[in-house]
């Protein structure tokens, strides 16, 4: 029996190590990545030692994570905590029963409480042409560029905004790669909306002031920006050539590599899979997860907050795993995490681009699944989600729903003018990624 399992080496889940450490415990965690960081300090170990040079790439911001890394590790080499990398979670329970895959092999057992630190993931933007090579998330080519150092070619644009594709544009321009222009859907930016939220916005201002920084900074390299763009679809048949919209005339630009972006969402599936209950967030236009007895949920994996909440809230998590009682300066720190947080959620609201998906756009690109095939399930099912996907296999592929089910949601939603949130999810279940019969042979249970 494992005391306490924690799963996700980003900020919260090595921050609850920490935490967990300190009150005695020996916690076991584990990461599907060879180093820990999460996504925002992503490979920032090996390139602090190997590749400094990309340190300058991923800004200050990057490297500010060192002392959080240093932490854990010191624990980590002191014997306090067992980190396991390369080690997937791949079964969670309700009870605390896990199952594990990693280089030694598949593992299953048991833990009295287990502490999910998982992390969020992109929110699905399907548009025309989105499964076209050439054509990735925002995040997915930042983390290419911090493990590999892999860098797009050719002519960038990049669809979306947020705080992630204007930090990506930054740091795209430093490595000598400047984007050749960002268009922004209609509605994707409402920073006027977001006036009463301003006081939120001085709950945290240096991350406010670095917002204001990366704004300027695209104003003076004078990157193209496109706004209020409506019928967006990326073009090319092999392969993205170019991204054609609307806005008050139609525009045609050419683009070798097409980046998309509309925010990020909380990474649901071991959450769902382990029948924790998930609430619908108006402000966030997506599920929160909420914890039980034996499982907290800590970090982005709960709600997206950011970085400075996803250390303070591992650190909740584990407090409570361990029997102890949250600290009243964690508490101020996650008010003023979540005020400020209102702030970007109206500054930045999703598109849901799925809403107005057009029948030949792809909504589950593991199977394939266009959402002229939805339409024709929802006349004969209804918006049972669980009926949709038993009809047509959508969620059912290897990304076992993580992406496609919240396009369901939303298409179905608009197609019959009712909310995401009444269309809701359908069932997950175990396994919450793929795993082979190899590992499963393993298993002595
Ligand atoms: C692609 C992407 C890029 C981002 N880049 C930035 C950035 O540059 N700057 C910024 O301020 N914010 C960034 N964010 C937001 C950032 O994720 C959060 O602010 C912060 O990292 C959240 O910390 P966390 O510990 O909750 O989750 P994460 O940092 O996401 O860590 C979760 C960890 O859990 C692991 N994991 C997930 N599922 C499993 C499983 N089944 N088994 C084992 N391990 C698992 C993941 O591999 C990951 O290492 C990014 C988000 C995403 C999705």
């Amino acid at each position: 029996m494992t005391d306490l399992l924690i799963v996700g080496a980003g900020p919260a889940g090595m921050s609850a190590a920490i935490e967990a450490a300190r009150l005695g415990k020996k916690p076991v965690i584990v990461d599907n990545r060879p180093e820990p960081g999460g996504n925002i300090y992503a490979f920032l170990g090996s390139n602090q030692t190997s590749r400094p040079h990309r340190l300058t790439i991923f800004g200050a911001d990057y490297a500010k994570g060192a002392k959080l890394l240093k932490a854990f590790m010191g624990e980590v080499e002191a014997d306090k905590i067992s980190y396991h990398p390369s080690t997937r979670l791949w079964r969670l329970d309700a009870d605390g029963g896990f199952a594990l895959d990693g280089p030694n092999g598949a593992e299953a057992g048991h833990a009295k409480k287990v502490i999910l630190a998982t992390g969020a993931q992109e929110r699905p933007m399907p548009l025309p042409g989105w499964t076209l090579p050439g054509v990735m998330g925002v995040g997915a080519a930042q983390i290419y560029m911090k493990s590999g150092g892999d860098l797009p070619t050719g002519k960038i644009v990049i669809i979306g905004t947020g705080p992630l594709p204007l930090l990506l544009a930054e740091q795209l321009a430093v490595a000598g790669r400047p984007v050749h222009a960002m268009i922004e859907p209609a509605g994707s930016s409402q920073l006027l909306a977001s006036v009463p939220e301003v006081m939120g916005a001085a709950a945290a201002p240096k991350i406010a002031v670095k917002g204001l920084g990366l704004l300027a900074k695209r104003f003076f390299r004078r990157t193209p920006v496109w706004r209020n763009a409506h019928d967006i679809a990326i073009q090319g048949t092999d392969r993205a050539t170019g991204v054609r919209f609307r806005s008050r005339k139609v525009v045609d630009i050419e683009a070798s590599t097409v980046l998309i972006h509309d925010g990020i969402v909380p990474n649901l599936n071991p959450i769902r899979a382990a029948d924790l209950d998930v609430i619908y967030s108006e402000q966030q236009q997506t599920w929160h997860a909420t914890g039980s007895e034996v499982i907290e949920v800590a970090g982005d994996g709960a709600s997206i907050l950011g970085v400075n909440a996803a250390i303070i809230s591992g650190r909740m998590a584990a407090r409570r795993a361990c029997g102890d009682i949250e600290s009243n300066s964690d508490r101020r720190g996650m008010t003023r995490q979540k005020a400020f947080r209102k702030f970007i959620d109206r500054a930045y609201p999703p598109i849901q681009t799925a809403k107005a998906a057009t029948s030949e756009t792809v909504l589950c690109r593991c199977e394939m699944v266009r959402a002229s095939a939805v339409t024709d399930a929802i006349e004969t099912h209804g918006t049972d989600p669980n009926a949709i996907k038993r009809a047509l296999r959508i969620g059912m592929g290897p990304c076992q729903g993580r992406l496609c089910t919240h396009s369901l949601a939303d298409f179905a939603a608009s197609s019959t003018n009712s909310t995401t949130d009444q269309v809701g999810l359908p069932r997950a279940r175990n396994p919450i990624l793929p795993v082979s019969f190899a590992a499963l042979a393993k298993l002595d249970q």
